[in-house]
C-alpha cells in the first residue's frame, strides 16, 4: 500500500469496524471510494491483493457468532414449546 492517506484512514476504520460502530461491508465501500478518487492508489499495483486480504481481516469478525448460531439459539425454545403444545392437544382428543 503506498498511499499514506489510505494507510491511515484503513487504520481508523479498522478501529470502528473492531468497535462495531462502522460495519465491514461500509468500510470496503469508503476504501473503493477512496480509490476512485486517488491517483496514487490507482497506480498502486499490490492494491488489489491487499484489499482482499482487508476483506478477509474485516468481513467476520471473530467475536461475532455465526448467523447459523444466531437462528438455532432463537428458534429452538419455540420449537420445544410448539411441540409441548401439540401433544396436550393430541391427548385432549384421544
Ligand atoms: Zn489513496
Amino acid at each position: 500500500m503506498q498511499c499514506k492517506r489510505l494507510q491511515s484512514l484503513i487504520r481508523d476504520w479498522y478501529q470502528e469496524v473492531r468497535s462495531y460502530t462502522l460495519a465491514p461491508l461500509k468500510m470496503m465501500e469508503l476504501v473503493e471510494k477512496h480509490i476512485k478518487a486517488c491517483k496514487i492508489c490507482q497506480e498502486d499495483q499490490d492494491l488489489s491483493l491487499e484489499l482482499d486480504q482487508l476483506r478477509e481481516l474485516i468481513r467476520v469478525p471473530h467475536s461475532f457468532p455465526s448467523i447459523e448460531e444466531i437462528s438455532s439459539e432463537l428458534e429452538e425454545p419455540e420449537y420445544t414449546y410448539e411441540k409441548e403444545e401439540i401433544e396436550e392437544i393430541e391427548e385432549e382428543e384421544y
